[in-house]
């Protein structure tokens, strides 16, 4: 008897899931073990968000609140787009969610027919091909080189698209790279999309705010004529250190957006009142903490892309948002560890430091491009300095 839907078999489980568990494993045993494989900021919830929140408790915001977000919400989510990014949204424009990832869920399910191909190109983020699977869509993987800081370029784009591509994924600054579109590479991104009027765009904003160098951009203000064709998602879980209140948000198309809201009405209802309340003050209060959280980022970056290309087979580039990096494991692949194994993939690789080290961190594989490896340095300097070291003593043992 089989009790599970045939739908499940469409998809895997999270693999940096996976991985958490396996290095927990080895620490229930006693091992030490770093563990660089989050994808979360280490500081905790500013607190005057924290202090929103128990003030909407207290005052008994507790009872059911709109999908689409309070009205103080709303207005908060359209004045920040408006300010922020020069999009006008109206409130039909736009829809909360229970994180970002939910809204692209809950886009994907809105939009998508069997057949229809969504182009995603690699590394990407690791929910972004079983959620268009579970939407009964086909991921178009476009692997993208690390000449190109691994970005999409318009040739790559437009020999991809066919007539059944509904959407093109768009992530910057990026997880697992750290990648920045520059506005020039939006514009000539554009120019392609310009010529096939049926593509609809996800730009994942979600780090928006985590940018050492340059400046952001987001593609529907770049090419206005795109708006109305493109989904500009952000959320609260980077910028404002609040993953686990769940919150995302979304403006875009009104029939989408409408399509998420019936979805969402007959599913999860709408995320926490309290998370809400929490939100509201997060995008109207202070944004001080964002450059000194951002000035901690950077010192780690420096130092860990510093450290990785000291050691011989391993080259780093430094990238200009987000809190990863993705380093080539190359000049391993193929030599022998001290057990006499060989290692053939960015997971033996990591397998590898692993066991070896105790340094966990993400194989390439799991963003569809190798050999590479992701290493999250949302953790502190001496944690990152001590990895480091480690990876370096398990690369010289390589022969
Ligand atoms: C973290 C993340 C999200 C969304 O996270 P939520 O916690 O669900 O808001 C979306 N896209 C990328 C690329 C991310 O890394």
């Amino acid at each position: 008897m089989q009790f599970v839907a045939n739908r499940l078999s469409r998809v895997k489980p999270s693999m940096t899931v996976e991985l958490n568990n396996k290095a927990n494993a080895l620490r229930a045993k006693g091992r030490d073990v770093l563990v660089l494989a989050s994808g979360e900021p280490d500081f905790d919830t500013p607190q005057n968000i924290r202090e929103a929140a128990i003030k909407a408790m207290n005052e008994g915001q507790t009872r059911y609140v709109p999908g689409k977000g309070t009205p103080e919400l709303q207005k908060a989510i359209i004045n920040k787009f408006k300010k922020e990014n020069n999009l006008n949204y109206s409130s039909e424009e736009i829809i909360c969610g229970v994180g970002g990832k939910h809204i692209i869920f809950n886009a994907m399910m809105a939009s998508i027919n069997p057949g229809d191909e969504v182009i995603i190109p690699a590394p990407y983020w690791v929910s972004y091909p079983d959620i268009v699977l579970l939407a009964e869509g086909s991921p178009v993987i476009i692997p993208c080189d690390q000449i190109n800081n691994f970005k999409l370029t318009p040739e790559l784009l437009e020999k991809n698209i066919t007539k059944n591509t509904k959407w093109l994924m768009l992530n910057s600054p990026s997880n697992p790279t750290g990648s920045v579109y520059s506005k020039e590479e939006l514009t000539n991104i554009s120019k392609i999309l310009l010529k096939y009027p049926n593509i609809l765009v996800l730009s994942d904003d979600i780090y928006e705010k985590i940018l050492y160098e340059g400046e952001f951009h987001t593609i529907a203000s770049v090419e206005p004529k795109l708006k109305e064709r493109t989904l500009t998602l952000n959320g609260v879980s980077k910028a404002y250190c609040m993953t686990g209140w769940r919150l995302g948000y979304c403006g875009g198309p009104k029939d989408i957006i409408k399509g998420m809201n019936k979805i969402q009405s007959q599913s999860n209802t709408s995320t926490s009142s309290i998370t809400m309340a929490a939100a509201v003050e997060a995008l109207n209060g202070s944004q001080d903490f964002i450059d000194i959280h951002n000035q901690h980022f950077k010192e780690r970056r420096d130092l860990v892309v510093s450290n990785l290309n000291k050691i011989s087979g391993i080259s780093c580039d430094k990238p200009k948002g987000a809190f990863y990096v993705y380093p080539s494991c190359k000049g391993c692949i193929n030599k022998k560890t001290p057990n006499g194994d060989i290692i053939k993939t960015d997971e033996d690789f990591m397998n590898y430091l692993l066991e070896s080290e105790g340094v966990a961190g993400v194989h390439g594989e799991a963003f569809g491009l190798s050999p590479y490896f992701r290493i999250s340095y949302a953790t502190d300097k001496k944690t990152l300095e001590d990895a480091c070291n480690r990876i370096m003593r398990a690369c010289s043992k390589l022969i």
